[in-house]
């Protein structure tokens, strides 16, 4: 049986994650009406090495929730990548905010 997901953001992706960890021989497509996946989520990069998160710069880690998508990242490998950040951090105090003329 095919599936599709409608939409390539975070959720169609997650969906569609899942859809194959449950069945690997299930067939999954994804339907995405932008040119890209992702959604909100977009980074750029700069040349400085600086990156701009245009949309979700943060992962919530409490509650079952975040601990589902904790789960995620470890499943997919990308535990080393996840950087933890503590309330009293200024990155989580304070907001740069790009302006574009
Ligand atoms: C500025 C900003 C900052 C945020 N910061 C955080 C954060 O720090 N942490 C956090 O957890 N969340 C944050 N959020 C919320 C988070 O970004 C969203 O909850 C999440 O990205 C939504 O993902 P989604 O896949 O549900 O929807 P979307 O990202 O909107 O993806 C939907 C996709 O479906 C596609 N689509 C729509 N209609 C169709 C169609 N008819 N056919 C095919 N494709 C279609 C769209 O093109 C899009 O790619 C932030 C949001 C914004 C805007």
């Amino acid at each position: 049986m095919t599936v599709a997901v409608l939409g390539g953001g975070i959720s169609g992706l997650a969906a569609a994650h899942y859809l194959k960890l449950s069945n690997p021989s299930r067939k999954v497509v994804i339907f995405e009406a932008s040119h890209r996946l992702g959604g909100w989520i977009k980074s750029t990069k700069f040349d400085d090495g600086t990156v701009y998160e245009q949309g979700p710069r943060t992962l919530r880690g409490a509650g079952n929730a975040g601990a589902n998508t904790l789960a995620l990242a470890e499943s997919l490998g990308l535990t080393d990548r996840v950087i933890s950040v503590p309330y009293s951090h200024p990155s989580a105090q304070n907001r740069l905010i790009q302006v574009c003329k």
